[in-house]
């Protein structure tokens, strides 16, 4: 067995029993696999493991890996770094999914880049929960607002909501902030009958977004192990 086939069966496990633990069905919970920086030979091997969604942060590298890898075992692309308009092009074209997106002006963007042979793109508005000095997602308040005018972009499939919570170590502070989220979720869901994701929970928190209802938890270091920057030629979008 290879390391990143061994390391998927025991976060796979850590799901179940997360999941266990308070009463829900681990198959509602995908596992996406964050490959940033990692090479597409590692993506092949997770690949090979029965993994299917794939998580990255730069644009131009996902791209790379995305046409290294093309549609055998057929991986599903989901784009999670920070978005500039001068990228949105690439993501409309490449990606399943978006995660982080945050801006009228770009949803506009990828819904007129995507392109007609693909189904919609799938998007998550990435919410500012806990971090107010993060640049990314917006408030709650504006929720309503962003969400009205993305659902209403025909290119574009508004599947749910995503944070990036500020790091807690106590498990009550972070099921707090995952049931922020859950609930703005489950308004979101009256009004848009095809939101049902919600991408919570990193290595570090999470049980707790399980507990709280993530659908989507995304890890890397855990499956690909620890991630060397300097080694990379990635840039920074
Ligand atoms: C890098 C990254 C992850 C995965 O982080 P690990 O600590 O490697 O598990 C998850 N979500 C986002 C948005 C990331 O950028």
């Amino acid at each position: 067995m290879t390391s990143i086939q061994h390391n998927l069966q025991q976060v796979r496990q850590r799901i179940a029993a997360a999941a266990a633990s308070c009463g829900r069905d681990p198959q509602e919970i995908t596992l996406l696999a964050v490959s940033k920086t990692k090479p597409a030979s590692d993506v092949a091997a997770a690949l090979a493991a029965g993994q299917r969604a794939f998580g990255e942060n730069y644009v131009q590298e996902g791209v790379d890996k995305i046409a290294a890898l093309g549609d055998a075992g057929q991986p599903e692309w989901h784009f999670i770094g920070p978005l500039q308009s001068n990228k949105s092009r690439l993501v409309a074209e490449n990606f399943a999914w978006c995660h982080t997106l945050d801006r009228l002006r770009i949803a506009t963007r990828l819904n007129d880049q995507r392109p007609a042979h693909l189904p919609p793109l799938n998007v998550l508005i990435q919410v500012n929960i806990s971090d107010e000095s993060s640049k990314s997602g917006i408030m709650l308040e504006a929720l309503p607002e962003l969400a009205q005018a993305v659902a209403a972009l025909p290119r574009l499939r508004l599947r749910g909501l995503m944070a990036i919570p500020a790091p807690e170590q106590s498990y009550a502070r972070q099921l707090a902030v995952g049931q922020r989220m859950a609930d703005a979720l489950a308004s979101l869901k009256k009004h848009y009958p095809s939101v049902d994701t919600l991408s919570l929970g990193m290595s570090d928190d999470m049980d707790a977004a399980i507990a709280a209802g993530s659908t989507m938890v995304r890890i890397g270091t855990a499956i690909f192990g620890a991630r060397d920057y300097g080694a990379t030629t990635h840039n920074n979008n």
